[in-house]
């Protein structure tokens, strides 16, 4: 029979698992608190610069391709991709920089110049690193974790200690390699996951095989390009989208029929599906009664960093690639700063994105778009001084980093943490991007998709299964969508 769905928030997961019920003749309407759809995947324009707030990384073009597949449709639909070469350069705390190029050959040996044995060890890592990757997208990645018997399967059980999933990642890559400039390197995609390296399992050296071998892409038009993508599909299945409607309660009007309350007026439902932050839709939108979990539980939960973002444009070109990691302090006493002795880092790492290195539409001729992300611990709180101190430290290293003078240059900047985290999407604690992937934080061991008191209503996005990213967020949407269907068939 024909349902009444209510989907609350419209970033990917919300709009993916909204695509896959219209798709099956199901009445979807996705109401979203905010002006437009995307949820993470916003963007900000200003003097002729148009910035991504949020995700810069376009990694697993197979997952992407994978969602686009089920509505018969492809990526380049929607969005050209470009592969960037290199990936991604790292700056380290000497002189050096070293860049990840697209070709395999001329990494392993830029490699070998570094360590020597080290592009043979790299064949290694990366041949188990394939073995993950495809083990994890056929058998795990889709699984709805509602219980630890989904993974006790004879097929299953035999792939599990290929995955080391109770070997930290950490002592994985130094198992390989020496160099202290190689292990930060192959520690870096771990970090978009949330958790520090001794504490992200094994399994995720997968993201250095879709890092170095899948490669990093720049859809056209900008990473909002795959909102837009993601939302034309919901449209095209017949999903209805309502904009400015905070959702403020959801109620159990009888046994079957939900009430979602907003402001100003209230939704029916046969199903919810909460793809906003699992936390605030227990803890704001649930009675007691019916919540999945305590607020002890969430407190203990190890979140994903937040993130101080800038925003900033310059009137000048620069000799930068579109991706640069500045390792050039410890990294080691920022992950400390983050995880163990949560406090503003005093000489953080951080990203660059120059996006006007492949897309001249988002800045003036002559001009760079910069967008700066510098991973923070979540619950923090600060003021526009701390923010101004950190904008003087990133624009003092990328000088000195890469000799170009920019400061007198700059023409725009604008900044982003905790507080507009809260305010833009009522993210818990003011994460940036849901709930890390630790050991005890992964598969079934997540919060669940299900609410366990009021059958029919869901959660899906980056803090349920399979976790942060936006390949992640799409498959989250596949895997609710599937276990409504199933529920409900
Ligand atoms: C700074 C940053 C950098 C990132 N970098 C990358 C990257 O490089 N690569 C990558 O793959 N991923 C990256 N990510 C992660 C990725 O963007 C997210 O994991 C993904 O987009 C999350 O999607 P979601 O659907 O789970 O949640 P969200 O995008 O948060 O969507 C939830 C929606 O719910 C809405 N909502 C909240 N409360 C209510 C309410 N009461 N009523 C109605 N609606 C409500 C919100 O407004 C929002 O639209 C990054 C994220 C951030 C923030």
């Amino acid at each position: 029979m024909k349902k009444n769905i209510i989907v609350i928030g419209s970033g990917l997961a919300g709009m993916a698992s909204a695509a896959y019920l219209a798709k099956e003749g199901h009445r979807v309407k996705v109401v979203e608190k905010n002006s437009t759809y995307g949820g993470r995947l916003q963007t900000y324009k200003e003097k002729g610069f148009t910035f991504d707030l949020g995700p810069s990384w376009y990694w697993m073009p197979d997952l992407f391709e994978s969602f686009f597949s089920d509505f018969d449709r492809k990526a380049s639909d929607y969005y050209t991709l470009t592969r960037l070469d290199p990936g991604y350069r790292v700056y380290f705390e000497d002189k050096e920089f070293f860049d990840v190029p697209e070709n395999y050959k001329k990494l392993k040996k830029n490699l070998e110049k570094i360590e020597p044995g080290s592009s043979d060890a790299l064949d290694e890592f990366l041949s188990d690193g394939k073995i993950k990757y495809e083990i994890a997208v056929k058998k795990f990645i889709y699984k709805p974790s509602l219980s630890p018997f989904e993974y006790i399967r004879l097929d299953l059980i035999k792939h599990l200690g290929r995955l080391a999933i109770f070997k930290p990642i950490s002592k994985h890559i130094r198992e390989f390699f020496t160099d202290k400039r190689i292990i930060q390197m192959l520690e870096f995609p771990g970090l978009l996951l949330g958790a520090k390296p001794s504490k992200t399992p094994a399994l995720y050296s997968l993201m250095n095989y879709a890092d170095i071998k899948l490669g990093t892409w720049y859809p056209s038009g900008g990473i909002r390009s795959v909102a837009t993508a993601v939302q034309s599909v919901a449209v095209e299945q017949g999903v209805e989208f309502v904009y400015d409607e905070p959702i403020k309660k959801i109620h159990k009007k009888d046994r079957s029929v939900f009430e979602v309350i907003s402001k100003n007026r209230s939704y029916e439902a046969d199903i919810v599906i909460a793809n906003a932050d699992y936390e605030h839709v227990e803890t704001n939108l649930l009675d007691k009664k019916y919540r999945n979990y305590s607020k002890a539980y969430w407190n203990k939960r190890t979140m994903s960093p937040s993130a101080l973002l800038f925003y900033i444009g310059i009137n000048k070109k620069i000799n930068i690639p579109h991706h640069c990691l500045f390792f050039d302090t410890n990294f080691n006493s920022h992950v400390k700063d983050i995880y163990d002795d949560p406090k503003w880092p005093d000489n953080p790492l951080f990203y660059v994105s120059c996006t006007s290195k492949t897309d001249l539409d988002v800045a003036p001729s002559g001009s760079e778009a910069l967008f700066v992300l510098i991973p923070v611990a979540p619950d923090l709180t600060d003021e526009p001084a701390l923010r101004n101190s950190y904008l003087d430290q990133v624009l003092d290293r990328i000088e000195q980093k890469t000799g170009e003078s920019i400061r007198s240059n700059v023409v725009l900047t604008r900044s982003y943490a905790h507080k507009e985290f809260i305010s833009d999407f009522n993210s818990f604690k003011g994460n940036a991007y849901g709930l890390a992937n630790t050991l005890f934080q992964t598969a079934f061991l997540k919060p669940k998709i299900k609410n366990s008191r009021l059958s029919n209503l869901y959660y899906t996005g980056q803090l349920t299964v399979p976790g942060p990213g936006m390949p992640p967020a799409l498959v989250s949407g596949k895997i609710v969508a599937k276990q409504v269907m199933k529920d409900n068939s």
